[in-house]
């Protein structure tokens, strides 16, 4: 949900936590109402040792969830260790940057190398 604040979307300096200016003052801003999610992460990864794979679990509870590692073809894919329960949204879109992250700049790179090859069209079977 979008941010609904009088004061932000007037843009009136908070101090605070008040939005004040020289015709408002005292306003207390109400962000926090409509911000769903906080902006700290909430899931862990944790390098294990020898391996490019990264252990995933709650912030808070340390529960395992899961493992990032890397695939034969280089990227980076999720591993789901807990099968049973449910996923909310934040789980899901949070893991998909961090694999997205993650897979960048191997994707990059591949990129590179297909143009200095010509790319993918060029037809090598007609010469
Ligand atoms: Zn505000």
């Amino acid at each position: 949900m979008n941010n609904q604040c009088d004061g932000c979307i007037r843009g009136i300096p908070v101090v605070n936590g008040v939005h004040r200016d020289a015709q408002y003052f005292g306003m207390v801003c109400s962000k926090e109402r409509y911000t769903e999610e906080p902006k700290m992460s909430r899931l862990q990864y944790i390098p294990q040792e020898g391996t490019s794979t990264l252990q995933v679990t709650m912030a808070g509870s340390g529960l395992v969830v899961g493992e990032l590692y890397r695939e034969v073809d280089g990227f980076y894919v999720l591993d789901l260790i807990r099968k049973q329960g449910y996923l909310p949204s934040w789980y899901l879109l949070e893991l998909g940057h961090k694999l997205e992250e993650l897979n960048k700049e191997w994707a990059e790179q591949i990129d590179r190398d297909l143009k200095r090859l010509g790319g993918l069209n060029n037809d090598s079977t007609t010469t």
